[in-house]
């Protein structure tokens, strides 16, 4: 049973995803707080699959929470939670490491599809143990790993997935969408933007100088382009 961490000290919120959660399958932890949360998390860290976070908390927020379990956890799935709606919250958020955020208000259908899409991406995939070298990287797909230099690079299961579809296309232009149905999936409900964010992320662990990216090219007005050569 898929185990995730509820984290909201708005107790009507927190309930009313937790008892949601509950209703579909999933093993659910509540905590009101930050501080609360780590101290779940860090009894048993590799037991869990995902972590809902509200990002308005006291004290510690749900920013510096994702943070710090991103830090110790390149698996786990993140998903943020929101009352606020401006697009640099949401690009800070990415880019302290969660693999998707959701605006409240929020229906409950829309909390058990995002849930589990992110879920689907965080599980390895089974029967692929196929390892491609494209010039210096090298993808693993058992160990869901990418190399550089015979170097790991330090990826999230999302940018994972991103690198394992660039691989599958090389020297192909990949357009937002694309990609987004790929990683995502095609019952995404967010934004396309979100490919622009992981992939900005993305390039400074590929790239030599992540200001002039050559490996992953940008195609002006239509997406990216994957060249490991
Ligand atoms: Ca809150």
């Amino acid at each position: 049973m898929d185990k995730i961490l509820v984290v909201e000290d708005e107790y009507a919120i927190r309930e009313l995803i937790a008892l949601n959660l509950t209703r579909a399958g999933y093993d659910v932890f509540r905590a009101p707080t930050a501080e609360r949360a780590l101290e779940i998390y860090e009894e048993s860290p590799t037991d869990f699959q995902l972590a809902l976070l509200d990002i308005m908390l006291p004290n510690m927020d749900g920013i510096s929470l994702c943070k710090r379990l991103r830090s110790s956890n390149q698996n786990i799935g993140i998903i943020l939670l929101t009352a606020k709606v401006q697009e640099s919250d949401k690009i800070e958020g990415l880019s302290s490491g969660a693999d998707d955020y959701m605006t409240k208000p929020f229906s409950i259908n829309e909390l058990l599809a995002r849930v589990e899409a992110v879920l689907r991406r965080v599980r390895p995939s089974v029967g692929s143990e196929a390892v491609i070298h494209q010039g210096r990287f090298t993808l693993d797909n058992k160990a869901r790993r990418v190399l550089k230099n015979n170097d790991t690079l330090d990826l999230t299961q999302v940018e994972y997935q991103i690198m394992e579809f660039f691989f599958k296309n090389p020297g192909t232009a990949l357009n937002r969408e694309t990609i987004l149905n790929a990683v995502w999936g095609e019952n995404y409900y967010g934004d396309v933007k979100i490919v622009d964010v992981n992939i900005r992320r993305l390039r400074m662990k590929v790239e030599d100088d992540p200001s002039k990216p050559t490996y992953i090219q940008t195609v002006w007005g239509y997406g990216y382009r994957w060249s490991a050569e």
